[in-house]
């Protein structure tokens, strides 16, 4: 039976029923209609599956699984095929776990350092959340697993989360908070949506039917079903009729009671509600569908991948004097609780039951003579001078000191956002103390968003893990001792300090209002636009190898917006050893008529090279690549004019540049009013021309010196016409300009 069949045979108490969870982790089954539960578990990295009961929320542990890095983490090999395969092996669990849709990817879009669910979410760039969200959604449902991509839309802070509205203009929406979601449902396909706890602009997302129909499934094309985060419903009936499908985990009946009552007074259309549960039944025959074997999913490769993963993201941030790679069999001192238990991973409901875990002293302990010392406790943030000797004596005694810090666990996690910025001062002093005594100090940072670096100029190496996943510890020993060379680069911008954040100012909002006044003018687009120093650039990352870049070629120096433009460019590495390069290209518009960022990133691209070889990287770029949010025409438009294609190792360093023209395909339209200034009129040669003629004829031609009245309203020149120009003559001007044909 197919789903409206099903739903004709459903009793309005049992769709209601259906469109909320049978408990914490499964829908409900209508076992009379051979109709299954299907059961839903947390990602994003690794699976969560538990068993429980509602009442048991958050407290039952969950089965034994693999901890891959954390989305921040991950981002940074921006590498879709990677994460495709990241996908893949989730799959797989889910699918030997009797998992049917696993909940993730996370893909909001980074604003402030300060989100305590940053270490979760991909970047402060949609164009990179989009490719690598839309590639893990791939790999998991190649698997015959469905994902729920979340958390839709605008939830960039924990601090009120389930109230506070997030207030945002429609093109700073669409253009760097929506437009992630909008690749990754186009491009990945995700059987469902997670909506977010919030509300944007005063409504809530689980009852925001302008997100969740008009956007999701009208523009979008969107077509699975759209669940409630868990206890995000508000109105349940209003969120029925927005396009919120299934309530989780359910309110015990008592939503389902409001849906039948307001089918039965006619305040809901019964059709609604049947399209809602036949969007659930679909997924759920499909799963249905879905014949497993029982399978076993191969857990050691799954921990080998996940040491690579870590390896292929992790950001080498500063190497100065070649301090990196360590010689192999060389005296070290590793100092840092990190080293032995390394921060891996964030708290909330992505907590993975990690079935091993590899500290990096454990890793290198074949690889050196390793001296170690605690340096800290992870507890308190009181510095123990004992400790601190202890840890000095350590880097006095060796050829080099590498420090494990970051941020304890207690300082980010779902439920709540950092305060500050900073690192817990007894790590800071420890790291000056080990400077002083060891001038070849490296420091390895566990962190799931950026810290402020007050000893960065005393250091000489650094190493960005991140919440590198179960086996941070195994890839950071290969990548000291140089058995891999470090390619992650940035996926968002390390301010100098926290209050250079452009959200700064608001972040995180008063009451339940949060302003996100900077508009689109977050990470990099706003301290490109500020020419503003920052500690670390978007896309930076450093190599043991080095790349040339040359030959940057366009298919076309002028296309219209509805052609494509392949870009192509060659890397070369120039250096001794084995490494992977992340090509970037940005875009930047030389129309100055709206504003816009300096440069916004539309491709990616990572080529592994041998010493001496160069390959090409190359990009298709399209009408997105140009265009802006025009609120006005409510779609995507390009300013015909020219564009600089970039390419960059990073936002910071463009290296190469080449110039396109491109014509917008869409009709100028110009509305003119009395109130339109001449200016606007003189913008272009058919406005001067009309209005030259139509002040000619009336013999007002030389009268005016139109050039330098360019800010005064076409009204006044009436005015200032001594009663030779009337208002018949204005308001035919005014015509004239609205009907012509604008070149
Ligand atoms: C989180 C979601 C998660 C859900 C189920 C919520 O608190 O925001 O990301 O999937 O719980 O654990």
């Amino acid at each position: 039976m197919n789903s409206r069949e099903l739903v004709k045979q459903m009793t309005l108490e049992e769709k209601a029923g259906l469109c909320s969870g049978a408990d914490l982790w499964h829908t409900k089954a209508v076992e009379r209609l051979g109709v299954r539960r299907i059961s839903l578990s947390d990602g994003p990295h690794g699976l969560r599956r538990q068993e429980g009961r509602v009442e048991d929320i958050g407290t039952s542990g969950s089965v034994p699984a693999v901890c891959f890095p954390t989305g921040s983490c991950a981002a940074c090999s921006f590498d879709p095929e990677l994460l495709r395969r990241l996908g893949e092996m989730l799959g797989e669990e889910c699918a030997a776990e009797g998992v049917s849709v696993l909940l993730g990817p996370a893909a909001n879009s980074k604003r402030s350092p300060l989100c305590g669910r940053n270490f979760e979410y991909f970047s402060e760039d949609p164009c990179l959340t989009g490719q690598l969200a839309a590639a893990y959604i791939q790999g998991v449902q190649s698997c015959g697993v469905g994902t729920s991509l979340k958390h839709f839309a605008a939830n960039n802070q924990e601090h009120r989360r389930m109230s506070t509205s997030a207030n945002i203009g429609e093109r700073a929406l669409r253009e760097i908070y929506l437009a992630g979601f909008e690749y990754a449902v186009k491009e990945g396909k995700p059987w469902t949506v997670m909506c977010s706890y919030n509300r944007i602009n005063g409504e809530f997302s689980s009852e925001n039917h302008w997100l969740l129909t008009d956007v999701l499934r009208g523009e979008w094309g969107f077509d699975g079903f759209v669940m409630s985060d868990w206890g995000a419903v508000n109105d349940r009936v209003k969120g029925v009729a927005a396009g919120l499908d299934l309530e989780m985990p359910g309110s015990g009946g008592v939503n389902d009671a409001e849906i039948v009552k307001a089918v039965r007074s006619g305040k809901l259309s019964e059709q609604t509600l049947n399209e809602a549960v036949e969007r659930i039944l679909n997924i759920v025959i499909r799963c249905m569908e879905i014949k497993r074997e029982a399978s076993a999913y191969d857990r050691e490769a799954h921990d080998r991948a996940a040491r690579e993963i870590a390896r292929e993201s992790m950001v080498l941030l500063k190497n100065e004097d070649g301090v990196l790679p360590l010689a192999k069999g060389s005296k070290t001192a590793f100092i840092g609780r990190f080293a032995k238990r390394p921060r891996y991973q964030g708290g909330g409901s992505s907590h993975i039951n990690s079935f091993r875990v590899t500290g990096a002293l454990e890793a290198a302990s074949g690889m050196a003579d390793i001296l170690y010392a605690d340096g800290y406790a992870e507890s308190a943030d009181t510095a123990d001078d004992a400790q601190i000797a202890e840890a000095v004596a350590a880097a006095r005694a060796a050829q080099t000191a590498v420090v494990f810090a970051g941020l304890p666990e207690s300082y980010e996690s779902e439920g709540f956002d950092r305060r500050h910025m900073r690192m817990p001062e007894c790590q800071n002093r420890l790291i000056a103390e080990v400077c002083r005594a060891q001038p070849n100090t490296v420091v390895v940072l566990h962190n799931g968003s950026p810290v402020e670096m007050p000893w960065i100029g005393n250091v000489k190496g650094v190493l960005e893990a991140y919440l590198g996943g179960q086996e941070v510890g195994g890839a950071t020993a290969d990548l000291l001792f140089g058995d891999c060379n470090p390619c992650g680069k940035l996926a968002e911008t390390f301010p100098l300090k926290l209050s250079d954040n452009p959200s700064y100012l608001t972040f995180p909002g008063e009451g339940d209002e949060s302003d996100y006044s900077e508009g689109i003018f977050t990470g990099y687009r706003y301290y490109d636009k500020k020419e503003m120093p920052v500690l670390f650039s978007f896309g930076y990352g450093l190599s043991y190898t080095r790349f040339a870049y040359e030959d940057l070629k366009l298919s076309a120096s002028e296309i219209l917006d509805t052609d494509t433009l392949r870009v192509s460019v060659t890397v070369k590495n120039t250096g001794g050893r084995f490494g992977k390069e992340i090509v970037q290209l940005y875009v930047a518009d030389n129309q100055t008529r709206h504003i816009r960022p300096v440069q916004e990133l539309k491709g990616i691209a990572k080529v592994a090279l041998e010493p001496g070889e160069s390959k090409e990287a190359v990009f298709t770029l399209s009408k997105r690549a140009f265009a802006y949010y025009d609120e006005e025409l409510g779609d995507w438009n390009v300013q015909s004019g020219t564009f600089d294609i970039r390419i960059g190792r990073s936002s910071r360093d463009i290296v190469l540049t080449a110039r396109v023209t491109v014509h917008s395909s869409q009709p100028e339209t110009r509305r003119f009013t009395e109130n339109s200034t001449v200016g606007d009129v003189l913008e272009s040669e058919t406005g001067k021309r009309i209005l030259m003629e139509s002040l000619g004829k009336i013999g007002a031609g030389s009268a005016f010196s139109v050039e330098g009245m360019s800010e005064t309203p076409l009204r006044t020149l009436r005015d200032f016409g001594m009663g030779r120009l009337t208002n018949e003559w204005l308001f035919s001007l005014v015509d004239r300009l609205n009907k012509a044909e604008w070149e």
